[in-house]
């Protein structure tokens, strides 16, 4: 089997050679779906999985954008559109200077699985740009958001491909790239998620991907009779995600401890509160200052500057920065300090070694391609009160994403749970994410 997965890989890696990220991701996929495949005598043959890495489509383009003082600038735009078997492309755009094609694409492959897994109508695609909006003022931040719209929009639509924020596009640049979109069309439609709530966005979508990645750690606690009640939580990352993780922890009861973002991490012995996390939903998405400010308001907490979490105390570790923020010693030192539970808020936060060691803990380890499917739900779940031309209450979209990541959790317990019970989750998202965009495609011919 080995030389089968090796075989597939050399072929992807002679294609994609300066792709890291990618082929990390990809050869993840090979080696559950490689072995599934060959007991699946209709997948046999089809070449699928070589198919499904190739993206549909990938558009590069010039973004020119003129900054406050007049001077113009010049950046680099990006859609990748994997796969539309099962529905338009979806996915998020992430301005961050560390955009690139293998980031890219990288994302694009995790989101197709990820889309699958929602059990929603939604093919995976990804998108954003080199262009960096730390210092940027907003007039900035809407001109280039309305010249990176003024390509995209001829390529995007309702029924074709509709993106969504990532790290870098939050509320305030969706509003910007659906203005322009909107202008450009003459239209007004749902072809972005993550708007505002007075014009199309749907409520708790801000919340979703933060609180699905602890409704789906809540899942697999619950199958040892366990609870988030009384647990220490790590969380890293200080943005969207991470916010609204720490606020559900909360909520369960656990006492959330670390915060982070690229300069360090803070540790709060006395556990992060609602009101505190107020301070930091204000810090980081009105002020855009550093975590390290959290230090300073409260007395109870520490920085350790340029460090990641990892080495604290701590039963469930919620990673919700960014990819291969969490390697295998820091999986290591995870498992010495007693962390039983490890579910990723980010894409690909924990490196290969550090997914190897959690599985020889053998403690409960979830992907994020399953684990932080919430947010892509509930813009799935956008989509759909669009289409009616209807709103749904808090409580509607709440419950419909709680029996998505129910959904999620059961088809991975169908898919991955081994001989000795252990539930490895890794395989369980990537067969039942492959399955259903598989049988599509056969389905549709070559
Ligand atoms: N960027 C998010 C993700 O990684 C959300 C994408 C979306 O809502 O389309 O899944």
């Amino acid at each position: 089997m080995q030389a089968k997965i090796d075989a597939f890989m050399e072929e992807v890696r002679a294609r994609n050679a300066h792709e890291p990220e990618f082929l990390q991701a990809v050869q993840e996929v090979a080696e559950t779906v490689i072995p599934y495949i060959a007991t699946q005598e209709i997948y046999n043959g089809k070449n699928i999985l070589l198919r499904m890495v190739e993206p549909e489509r990938a558009i590069m383009f010039r973004v020119p954008w003129v900054d406050d003082k007049g001077e113009i600038h010049v950046n680099r735009g990006y859609r990748i559109q994997m796969n539309s078997a099962i529905g338009p492309y979806k996915g998020g755009l992430r301005f961050h200077p560390s955009v690139n094609l293998s980031i890219l694409k990288f994302l694009a492959f995790e989101q197709v699985f990820k889309n699958s897994l929602t059990t929603l109508p939604m093919g995976g695609g990804k998108g954003g740009s080199d262009f960096d909006p730390k210092g940027k003022s907003d007039d900035e931040i809407m001109r280039f958001c309305h010249s990176f719209m003024s390509e995209l929009f001829r390529h995007i639509g309702p029924n074709t491909d509709v993106p969504a924020g990532d790290i870098g596009v939050g509320a305030r640049e969706i509003g910007f790239l659906f203005g322009m979109y909107r202008k450009m069309r003459n239209e007004f439609t749902g072809v972005l998620t993550g708007k505002g709530l007075s014009w199309g966005g749907s409520e708790i979508r801000p919340e979703a991907t933060g609180y699905g990645t602890v409704y789906f750690a809540e899942n697999m606690l619950k199958t040892k009779n366990d609870s988030f009640k009384g647990k220490t939580v790590l969380v890293s990352g200080s943005g969207n995600v991470a916010q609204y993780a720490t606020e559900k922890a909360i909520q369960l009861g656990a006492k959330v401890v670390t915060l982070s973002d690229s300069s360090g991490y803070i540790y709060d012995e006395d556990g992060i509160d609602q009101e505190k996390l107020k301070f930091v939903m204000k810090l980081k998405n009105e002020k855009r200052g550093r975590i390290s400010e959290y230090a300073d308001e409260y007395s109870s907490a520490k920085f350790h500057k340029g460090k990641t979490p990892w080495g604290e105390k701590c039963d469930i570790a919620l990673p919700c920065a960014t990819q291969n923020e969490l390697n295998g010693d820091d999986a290591k030192m995870l498992i010495d300090n007693g962390c039983k539970c490890v579910s990723e808020g980010a894409n690909m936060p924990c490196d290969a070694d550090a997914v190897a060691v959690f599985h020889k803990a053998k403690i409960f380890f979830a992907p994020g391609k399953a684990s932080n499917a919430g947010g892509v739900a509930t813009s799935g779940l956008e989509m759909t009160q669009n289409s009616l031309r209807f709103k749904w209450t808090r409580k509607e979209v709440d419950d419909k994403l709680k029996q998505i990541m129910n959904d999620i959790h059961e088809k991975c317990v169908e898919y991955g749970t081994d001989d000795d019970g252990y539930i490895d989750y890794v395989k369980g998202a990537n067969i039942a994410g492959f399955v259903k965009v598989a049988d599509a495609m056969l389905a549709q011919g070559v």
